[in-house]
């Protein structure tokens, strides 16, 4: 049998054998393998974070639905100061799908855990009829142990500086390029990347950290416009400053998309205290995944709730608040 039938969701022993079979022998560890009712954790301080996955295509350059159910839980976490321990993953699964394709996804999924340390102890496969769900959707919820206090989209103070950990869009930009079969653009990739790694170091050298978000839908115009208004400052930039890299400007120009609004998987947004602008600099740049971290601009008291930004000759307009829906369907 190649294709997922709607037996294997029925919670029998068709189902039993797919979970075992699939997901069990990857994403092994000793929680998971009583396959009781609910995962028994011993935690404390935690974090909680839950998120949807529906991303069209499923496979894309960079990476595919698994490893941004990973990844993304994962940095949502992170992104409070807290390190990526136990996951939840629940399977929506259309009859028919390509049981190579899940093994692939399910694959990524155990890469991606086993990169950041996590583990999946709890979970849930349903198989809908044909049409019912366009081939797979996947739900999943993540516990974090916090390592630190206090960080907050509430925190920003004027005179902080703003950094941006690699160059943005490639996510957006990778799925919009797939979605309209452009074949030319073969260097571009999504930035799918865990970002615990980058805040442990963070963390570890003990930069007091304002704010940390992850740039996902909305982009890095969404997190800063949501910063703006979330601790009442305002944002100024500099458009010089923020990388973008060469394959994304090309499908933005193609395209007519702000690369500022394009959803990333593996970039996030940094607030620090002036004074540690070169120590968090330096630090993300020997994390993999933010080579390219640059120091993008300030925080001020002025135009309070908007982002401001600067081209190269000084003229300044206001970075908006993305609205409407650019790309559904992006993670
Ligand atoms: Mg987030």
């Amino acid at each position: 049998m190649n294709t997922i039938s709607l037996s294997q969701g029925s919670g029998g022993i068709e189902s039993n054998k797919l979970i075992g079979e699939l997901f069990f022998s990857r994403f092994d560890n000793e929680i998971l393998r009583k396959a009781e009712d609910a995962a028994s954790l011993d935690l404390e301080k935690i974090a909680f974070t839950t998120d949807g996955y529906t991303v069209s295509p499923p496979e894309f350059a960079g990476g595919d639905i698994g490893s941004i159910a990973v990844c993304g839980t994962c940095n949502d976490l992170a992104m409070v100061g807290a390190q990526p321990k136990y996951l939840s993953a629940a399977f929506i699964l259309e009859e028919g799908l390509e049981i190579a394709l899940l093994e692939r996804i399910a694959d990524s999924m155990a890469r991606e855990l086993k990169s950041v340390g996590a583990k999946i102890v709890t979970g849930d496969t349903k198989v809908v009829p044909r049409g019912s769900v366009d081939k797979i959707f996947i739900t999943t919820s993540g516990i974090g142990t916090r390592k630190a206090e206090d960080i907050s989209a509430s925190a920003l103070q004027n005179g902080d500086a703003i950094i941006v950990s690699r160059s943005i869009g490639a996510h957006g930009a990778t799925i919009f390029a797939a979605r309209e079969g452009m074949g030319f653009q073969s260097d571009l990739k999504s930035d799918c990347a865990h970002l615990w790694p980058a805040v442990d170091a963070l963390l570890k050298a003990q930069i007091p950290i304002r704010a940390m978000r992850d740039a996902t839908r909305g982009g890095l115009a969404a997190v800063l416009n949501e910063w703006a208004r979330q601790s009442n400052v305002g944002i100024e930039v500099a458009e010089q400053n923020i990388p973008i890299s060469r394959e994304v400007r090309g499908i933005c120009e193609l395209l007519g998309f702000e690369a500022y609004n394009l959803a990333c998987e593996g970039t996030f947004v940094l607030c620090v205290d002036k004074e540690y602008i070169q120590a968090a600099l330096d630090i993300l740049k020997n994390s993999t995944a933010c080579r390219e971290a640059a120091h993008i601009g300030y925080v001020t008291e002025a135009h309070l709730g908007m982002v401001s930004i600067a081209n190269p000759w000084g003229s300044r307009r206001y970075m908006e608040y993305p609205s409407g829906e650019l790309l559904p369907r992006i993670c």
